[in-house]
């Protein structure tokens, strides 16, 4: 009896889970309680508790860049991010420790809930900040690409990790002030692939937003693309100039 097996293997293997679970149990990143079964990475309430940043907060983050305030950059971010705090242990796990599906998940928790302007969610494209090809290969991936696919499975945007290169392995941006981070990324970025993006609406995409150096950078680069319209949009911004590197 063949079709027999099939669920016996189903509930072997729900088994197996179920005993898994029960061993080492699902934590959330924040509490370290154990999560509900439909839960994944952060639980409800802690979710919920995260430090969101409202639409003036938001809004204001265009005056922390000198480039988006020249331009008219609409910026958005959904958090406010503080280190040694509950949405350290949001970040870090996607940026340094492999969670890409967390980065994935959060993506999809911008759309969802970020106090955007009305014409992010009809942008033309959106590209993820790039990080360098030799840290991509130790790390796997690159964090702010998955946001972007968290993002573009609520928006429908479709994501152009092509559209820039970044060419100098920087050093840690971390102990860097302002203004040597600043010079520390000039140059960093190049146009890649960009032969349809003539006259389109980028939506920029990184993690957190600190000085800014790093997005402007890309935002300076993408506005050699003939009538471009450029937004940035981040998971989370310090409220003043603080530390992460990239
Ligand atoms: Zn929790």
């Amino acid at each position: 009896m063949k079709t027999m097996k099939i669920p016996a293997l189903e509930i072997m293997i729900r088994i197996f889970n179920d005993l898994l679970t029960l061993f080492f149990p699902r934590a959330c990143l924040v509490c370290l309680m154990p999560l509900e079964e439909t839960e994944q990475n952060v639980c409800l309430e802690c979710f919920y508790n995260l430090p969101r940043l409202s639409r003036y907060a938001s809004d204001s983050l265009q005056q922390r860049l000198a480039i988006a305030k020249a331009h008219e950059i609409k910026t958005a971010a959904l958090f406010r991010y503080m280190p040694d705090t509950n949405m350290q242990n949001i970040v870090y796990p996607f940026k340094y420790h492999g969670n890409y599906k967390l980065a994935y998940q959060m993506g999809r928790q911008i759309a969802i809930s970020v106090h955007a302007h009305e014409d992010f969610k009809t942008a033309d494209y959106l590209v993820p900040v790039p990080i360098h090809p030799k840290r991509k290969r130790k790390r796997g991936y690159n964090q702010s690409e998955h946001l972007c696919l968290g993002i573009s499975s609520v928006w429908k945007i479709p994501v152009r990790p092509d559209a820039l290169k970044r060419n100098v392995h920087t050093k840690s941006q971390t102990k860097k002030l302002r203004d040597e981070r600043e010079q520390n990324v000039k140059g960093v970025f190049d146009l890649d692939n960009i032969d349809d993006l003539k006259g389109c609406h980028i939506i920029l995409v990184d993690d957190v937003l600190t000085t800014g150096s790093t997005i402007s950078s890309c935002a300076q680069c993408l506005f050699n693309i003939p009538d471009v319209k450029i937004s940035i949009l981040t998971l989370a911004a310090t409220t003043q100039s603080g530390k992460m590197n990239n």
